[in-house]
């Protein structure tokens, strides 16, 4: 697990107890101020509780009757609660979670991490590497029911055997990455195919092998790039230095041809050389890649040795009625 983002959720988790202890001390104001019977009934309780232990010390009682007391006294207390048309548990301790309490954590002396905070850090971990909070863009969602079954008259085969073969390919090498067989990935084909789709459950799947990813789209690159240019920061380390970068969409970015270009080639050139993967979709052909980003970077992406060259072709699967 990512220090960094345990300690940005110890710092939410410890929010969360501090807004559940607000809300906590709000409703016994609430009982105090407008109800008083109910506020006799917990004097009471607090009483029977600190009365017993305080006879308990002295020797002159050993408690074995407070939980019949105790029960009683809530008993008496839930039911003011619902005259009084509050819920019945509106005085009890407030938790987001109930399981760990909002400590995040479950278990003694073990201590592990409760199911609250593991999926919290699996959200969070998705969204710090550019994927949205949910899962559903991953290859167990994946549904062949939607693409059209209609033959693609220049390949010979229909689109959906086209996009099921694509989605193995992907599969197979996020599966397998560091040791797929390709360094590199470049997914092909006009928009609405499902190129981000594949992206994303790439990366889904290397996240969930333990792996380090970032799912950046072109135009963030161009943001970076230029940053990187402009202000000579360390805006490009993270997309250098990640092990998998997914850039989606190259072509749908503005252009500045002198940053662009050669932010792109340093990019891709110092990650080849350091044997880091890189994955990019792309609506562009071959050939209008090299008018746009010149046959130095295409060249260093169209290599059928060492990476995977995916195509994706025909109706624009957004445009379909249902
Ligand atoms: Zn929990």
């Amino acid at each position: 697990m990512r220090e960094d983002l345990l300690s940005e959720l110890d710092r939410e988790y410890e929010q969360r107890r501090f807004a559940n202890e607000q809300t906590e001390m709000d409703r016994r104001k609430t009982i105090q101020t407008r109800f008083p019977e109910i506020e006799q009934l917990v004097l009471q309780r607090e009483n029977l509780i600190h009365g017993t232990i305080r006879q308990m010390l002295a020797g002159n009682a050993n408690g074995q009757d407070l939980p019949e007391r105790m029960q009683e006294v809530n008993q008496k207390i839930r039911e003011a609660l619902c005259r009084a048309g509050l819920p019945e548990d509106y005085l009890s301790p407030v938790y987001t979670c109930p399981i760990c309490r909002d400590t995040g954590y479950v278990g003694e002396p073990v201590r592990e991490p409760c199911s609250c905070l593991k999926e919290a850090y699996s959200r969070k971990l998705r969204e710090s590497i550019g994927l949205t909070g949910d899962r559903k863009e991953s290859f167990e969602h994946f549904d062949e029911q939607l693409i059209p079954d209609s033959v693609l008259p220049d390949i010979g085969i229909t689109q959906r055997k086209l996009a099921i073969m694509a989605r193995d390919a992907c599969a197979r090498w996020a599966e397998a990455w560091p040791d797929a067989g390709y360094r590199d990935v470049l997914i092909n084909g006009e928009s609405g195919l499902g190129k981000t789709f594949l992206i994303r459950a790439m990366a889904d799947r290397l996240i969930s092998r333990g792996k380090q990813v970032l799912v950046i789209s072109a135009y963030q690159f161009v943001q970076l790039a230029r940053k990187s240019f402009f202000e000579s920061d360390d805006s490009m380390d993270e997309l250098m230095n990640v092990p998998v970068l997914m850039i989606d969409d190259l072509g749908s970015e503005p252009m500045m041809k002198s940053i662009t270009v050669e932010q792109m080639f340093n990019l891709l050139n110092e990650r080849q050389e350091s044997s880091r993967s890189t994955v990019i979709s792309t609506n562009l052909t071959l050939k209008e890649l090299r008018e746009r980003y010149t046959e130095r970077i295409v060249s260093r992406l169209n290599n059928p040795h060492t990476c995977l060259m995916i195509t994706l072709a025909g109706q624009d699967l957004r445009t379909i009625e249902r």
